[in-house]
């Protein structure tokens, strides 16, 4: 039975002023302004009004006609349940979706940045043409996509549901409600992440304030040992937790990877919940997941949990998560520590946006659109490059394509240099009349006003844009000066994240993959060896596991040289790349060995597949007019059959390849 007596309505809820700091909160991780209207319309709740959004209305632009509550529309269309999403007159993408909770139905709004640049334009030229102040300058402006606008809209519902989900809990709902919003506050997570300790400290006092003084435990995975090992606990049990501790391998860590959820004793059969554990039953242990391992588990004894203590639970975890998450890309790209705010807990909407576009693209985009927003005909990119001390060249544009310039430039040989050393930005009217400019620059320039704009990235100066030669022969303006550095820090988050994630993928690649080949190395095949095991351990599903080695390859490399080898043990890696089925994991074990695993694969289905590919290498071999045609051996074996662990699977499959040699070579050979 639900009580309604304690229960705030939807309506009291957002207008109340601990909502209103729920709204702000979301509102600025997700850079949208946010309102709560009733079902009637009338407005319950409301962020800051964007100031574009502001200019927009208070220029009273009559062919703009901006309503003063421009989102009744929106809503009224949403009714369905799903978010809708639109541009509103002023070119900005807006969403609005219901909100329904016990009946009572209520309507949430967001609105972003410009749905496209070609929007902006738009506003543009109406103020131009109807006589309006120009555009303040330093107005941040922001592009969302309709697509982008929509996932913001789907993550805003999310939370929203989630956070009033832990409201319907009978007595202590609200105050645990409001001391896990707390929570929603990167920098404090931030400052305590540098130490280990306080940090676990924080994350089980904040479960204790949760659910109360359970006893409970935060395990850490110790790499050396692959244990996730007791780093701090509280409450009761204090023997029997603190030496807690479970290794990588055992099926209760299993059972989180697959359900990618927490765990419970009544879900789990014996011998798990046998032990140690038994004393302190009804347990829970939530992971917590980093870059997509477990990287610490939470762990709560003698709790019977609710279902909303669940969902609190989880919340608080994927919370975590994307904090650690965060932390591990700062940690590995340290040049970048002090990202924006916003890129916190953000992660997944800004990859999916970044991670399309390469950073020479960016670059190029980047420069394309500063200079189709004021109307210029040329410019150019320009980054500080820390090693040499000279600015690169990043991207270009130019009317006429003969004028060559250098790609890098030392600092007194370009104005972009002097603007790097001022630190300001640099707007010229008049080139020849303009004291900063030495004469033997000026010839540079068509026309005689360019505007020189720092990029910063992450607070330190990292280049300059160009923008030169107005359309027209007009000179540049504040306007265009404001414009365009408003512009210009919008797109510094984008270029920021973009970094962030193309040097944590290299890295991440870098360690599971061979340097020469591109596949994957040793290291990570004895780690998808384990999965294998315990996967079986689970399934029951036997896989096999081969092993090759070229024939004679040193005697290929003493008479074609080193580098045609090289050459060779390449091609090799595509063949078996292409060769072997999706599911199926190719590495090289080193030298001119390779090995594969095929999973789910009884003897009899992988002797047929390692033919095959045997086969298939040779032919392709002679195909590629390599110098000589090469044979290979193989060893095979399947576990659970021929072996019980990793170790004595390779030394096994060792043994079969030894046996293909022994023979003369070029044959498979299966224990
Ligand atoms: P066997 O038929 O018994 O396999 O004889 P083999 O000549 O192939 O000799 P083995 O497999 O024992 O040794 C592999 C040789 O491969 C040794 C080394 O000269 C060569 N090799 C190992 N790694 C590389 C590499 O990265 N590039 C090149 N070009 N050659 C390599
Ligand atoms: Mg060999």
């Amino acid at each position: 039975m639900i009580k309604n007596y304690d229960m705030p309505t939807l309506t009291q809820l957002f207008s109340s002023g601990e909502w209103s700091d729920v709204f702000n909160k979301l509102s600025r991780t997700i850079n949208f302004e946010l309102q709560a209207y009733t079902s009637e319309g009338s407005l319950l709740s409301s962020t800051k009004e964007a100031p574009l959004c502001n200019f927009i209305k208070s220029s009273q632009i009559e062919n703009l006609k901006c309503p003063s509550s421009c989102m009744g529309p929106v809503f009224k269309s949403s009714v369905s349940g799903e978010p809708v999403v639109q541009k509103c007159s002023g070119g900005l993408t807006v969403f609005s979706f219901p909100l329904e909770r016990s009946g009572e139905k209520i309507f949430i709004a967001g609105k972003g940045g410009f749905a496209s640049y070609e929007d902006l334009l738009d506003v543009l030229r109406i103020a131009k043409t109807n006589n309006l102040p120009a555009l303040p300058a330093q107005m941040p402006l922001s592009f969302t996509g309709m697509d982008y606008a929509a996932d913001v809209a789907r993550y805003v519902h999310i939370t929203l549901n989630r956070l009033l989900s832990s409201f319907d809990e009978k007595q202590r709902t609200e105050e645990r409600f409001f001391r896990m919003t707390s929570l929603f506050d990167s920098s404090t997570f931030r400052t305590l992440s540098r130490n280990a300790e306080l940090l676990f400290r924080y994350i089980l006092d904040t479960v204790e304030f949760i659910f109360g003084p359970a006893p409970s435990v935060i395990m850490a995975l110790n790499r050396k040992t692959l244990t996730y090992e007791s780093a701090y606990s509280s409450g009761g049990y204090g023997e029997v937790i603190s030496n807690l501790q479970f290794d990588a391998k055992d099926p209760l860590i299993d059972e989180m990877y697959h359900t990618r959820a927490f765990v419970h004793s009544q879900g789990l059969k014996a011998p798990a919940s046998e032990g140690l554990l038994k004393e302190a039953a009804p347990f829970y242990l939530f992971p917590v997941f980093v870059e997509g391992r477990i990287q610490s588990i939470i762990g709560i004894f003698n709790t019977q949990l609710t279902r909303e203590d669940v969902k609190i639970m989880n919340a608080f975890t994927d919370y975590l998560h994307l904090n650690f998450e965060n932390r591990g890309l700062r940690g590995q790209v340290s040049r970048l520590k002090k990202a924006d705010e916003r890129f916190a807990s953000f992660v997944d909407f800004s990859h999916a946006i970044t991670s399309t576009l390469s950073r020479e693209r960016l670059f190029q985009v980047l420069l394309e659109k500063s200079l189709l927003l004021l109307e210029a005909e040329q410019g150019s990119l320009l980054l500080w490059d820390r090693d040499t001390s000279e600015l690169v060249v990043e991207a270009r544009k130019s009317v006429d394509d003969t004028v060559r310039e250098m790609m890098r430039l030392k600092k007194e040989e370009c104005i972009a240099g002097m603007v790097l050393d001022r630190g300001e930005d640099l707007l010229v009217s008049d080139i020849d009349n303009d004291p900063r400019i030495g004469r033997e620059n000026r010839h540079r320039y068509r026309t005689k006003s360019f505007m020189c704009i720092l990029l910063k990235i992450d607070g330190g100066v990292t280049g300059v844009l160009n923008i030169s030669d107005k359309a027209r022969g007009d000179v540049f303006t504040e306007e265009d000066l404001g414009i365009i550095q408003s512009f210009v820090n919008s797109a510094a988050l984008a270029i920021e994240r973009s970094l962030l994630y193309k040097q944590a993928e290299e890295l991440r690649q870098l360690s599971i993959t061979d340097p020469l080949t591109g596949i994957y190395n040793l290291r990570y095949l004895n780690h998808r060896l384990s999965d294998e095991i315990t996967r079986y351990n689970r399934y029951k599903h036997p896989f096999s596991f081969m092993m090759m080695d070229l024939d004679k390859f040193k005697e290929y490399n003493d008479t074609f040289g080193h580098i045609s080898g090289d050459k060779l043990i390449k091609a090799l890696a595509v063949i078996m790349e292409k060769s072997l089925r999706n599911v199926d994991i190719a590495a090289r074990f080193g030298g001119d060995e390779f090995v594969a695993i095929f999973p789910q694969t009884a003897k009899d289905d992988a002797i047929h597949i390692t033919n095959r590919l045997k086969e298939k290498i040779e032919k392709a071999v002679r195909q590629e007019s390599f110098e000589m045609p090469v044979t290979i051996s193989m060893g095979l074996t399947t576990f659970p059959d021929d072996a019980t662990s990793v170790g004595e699977l390779l030394e096994k499959t060792d043994q079969a390849l030894y046996l293909a040699k022994k023979g003369g070579g070029n044959k498979v050979v299966y224990l």
